[in-house]
């Protein structure tokens, strides 16, 4: 018997609970569907999207399908002509996914082709991690020591005998999609067990210090194979707990890490609203908004703002497609505290420019930052973005590299062009606020502001 095996966000064979379940019953027939909605993502993601879907159909050896569609009508299509009975996929959290998957075993059920999901892109399912009570936890702290104690399962092991069913075929792979990924660092199953290996070499045992830096190579660089299922967190979770002493400060922050991306996602299911209206509302807040704030918004954009740490971070993003973590919350900080922008501008934009775009962590990382969230006091935190930059990029690289016309300033001396008088000479752009004066009215906004309790 065939069943079909539908992917989404879940590209490998590996330690990969769906399609262990569609293998028992027969043939396989892996399934990617292009949902109308992927037009809304940018192009560097569609194109990222496209090269993981490349990996993919290369290891099932070809035997990939995919289609365009509706996912109801396309995956009910692809059930009849193959003749399958079942469909298999992983589990999805978003609000959008909850709502398609809902639609999408409905519309199967009609033609009696049953839609089962097995695992999820976590190490817990979201929504299971409760207190005593029963009820979901509020704050990362206490969530995290009770996901560790859950977050134990073993990788799945791929099926011996994978047979792929070639019934029936599908359209091409995008070769311009494809040549537009050339830009990214390689996709795939592989390539992220190479760089998660090369991580636990290399950077591990310094990771709780180095994480912060964005100037050295401190971080996994996992984001985006997670993002798009191609390791999932129970082989991460399981070589930490293997390694050896030099290491396990490391693995313990890195652990911490990972429980971040479960906690948001743990926060959007309980809190399907939280994707895009405060958690916490900060009632009475007043933002600016209109055409000059827009030109404001299209300097922090196109990294011109004149500070160069958070010019450095915004041209990352902009050239790779992926931002360092300390750099996120400086840009975003500088967005919304800076500019008085709300925060949905900053996360729409990360959304469309960030590879590794997920709505759980980034937009509850946006909420972290703006004060609306689920840490517990940090509104009133405004990050400097010029002592941050001496703090964590204290010989000046990450901002040279970035900000090529800042590559003559030695040392820290990048981080502040005003102070030399050669400063702006390769036409570095200047100021377009002062920070101590953003920084006064910002926390005068959030004084007035109240924000809920829940
Ligand atoms: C404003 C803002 C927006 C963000 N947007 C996203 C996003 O769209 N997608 C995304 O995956 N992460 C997002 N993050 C979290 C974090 O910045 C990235 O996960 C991290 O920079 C990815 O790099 P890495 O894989 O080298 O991280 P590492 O330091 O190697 O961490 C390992 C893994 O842990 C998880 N992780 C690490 N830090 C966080 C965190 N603060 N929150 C949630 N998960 C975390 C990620 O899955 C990451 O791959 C955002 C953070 C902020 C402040």
């Amino acid at each position: 018997m065939t069943s079909i095996w539908w992917l989404r966000r879940d590209l490998r064979l590996d330690d990969n609970p769906a399609l262990v379940v569609a293998a028992a019953e027969g043939e396989v027939l892996p399934l990617f569907v292009r949902d109308p909605q992927l037009a809304h993502l940018g192009k560097a993601r569609r194109s990222r999207l496209e090269a993981s879907l490349a990996s993919l159909d290369a290891s099932t050896g070809g035997a990939l399908v995919i289609r365009s569609g509706d996912p109801g009508t396309t995956v009910a299509a692809v059930a009849r002509e193959a003749g399958a009975r079942s469909v298999h996929v992983t589990g999805e959290f978003t609000p959008y996914a909850r709502r398609r998957d809902r639609e999408v075993a409905e519309r199967l059920g009609l033609d009696g082709v049953a839609m089962h999901s097995s695992g999820t892109p976590y190490a817990v399912r979201p929504g299971t991690v409760v207190t005593g009570q029963g009820t979901p936890y509020k704050v990362f702290t206490p969530f995290g020591k009770a996901w560790r104690d859950q977050a134990v399962a073993a990788p799945v092991t791929q099926p011996a005998a994978l047979r792929w069913s070639r019934t029936i075929t599908g359209e091409r792979l995008d070769r311009e999609l494809l040549d537009a990924a050339s830009r990214w660092e390689p996709a795939g199953e592989q390539a992220a067990l190479e760089r998660w290996r090369t991580f636990l070499d290399s950077s591990l045992a310094d990771y709780a210090d180095g994480r912060d830096r964005p100037d050295l190579a401190g971080t996994s660089g996992l984001s985006t194979h997670l993002k798009y299922g191609e390791i999932h967190p129970r082989t991460l979770l399981r070589d930490l707990a293997l390694v050896g002493d030099a290491q396990r400060v490391g693995a313990h922050s890195f652990v911490n890490e990972l429980a971040w991306r479960e906690f948001y996602a743990d926060v959007l299911w309980h809190r399907p609203a939280s994707a895009w209206h405060d958690l916490r509302e900060l009632s009475g807040m007043d933002f600016d908004e209109g055409p000059g704030v827009d030109e404001l918004v299209e300097a922090w954009c196109e990294g011109r703002t004149g500070f160069p740490f958070v010019d450095a971070g915004m041209r990352q993003l902009q050239q790779t497609g992926w931002m360092h973590n300390r750099l996120r919350m400086v840009t975003a900080s500088f967005l919304v505290k800076d500019l008085h922008v709300r925060w949905q501008v900053g996360a729409r934009h990360f959304l469309i420019q960030l590879l590794d775009a997920d709505i759980a962590s980034n937009n509850h990382g946006w909420q972290w930052v703006a004060g609306t969230g689920t840490d517990a006091a940090p509104y009133f935190r405004v990050f400097n973005p010029v002592t941050q930059g001496k703090r964590l990029d204290p010989r000046g690289d990450f901002v040279r590299r970035w900000v090529p016309e800042l590559a003559h300033l030695e040392g820290a001396a990048a981080h502040e062009p005003w102070r030399h008088a050669e400063g702006y000479v390769h036409g570095y752009c200047r100021r377009i606020l002062d920070h101590s004066e953003e920084r006064r009215e910002a926390l005068e906004r959030y004084s007035h502001a109240r924000r809920s309790m829940e």
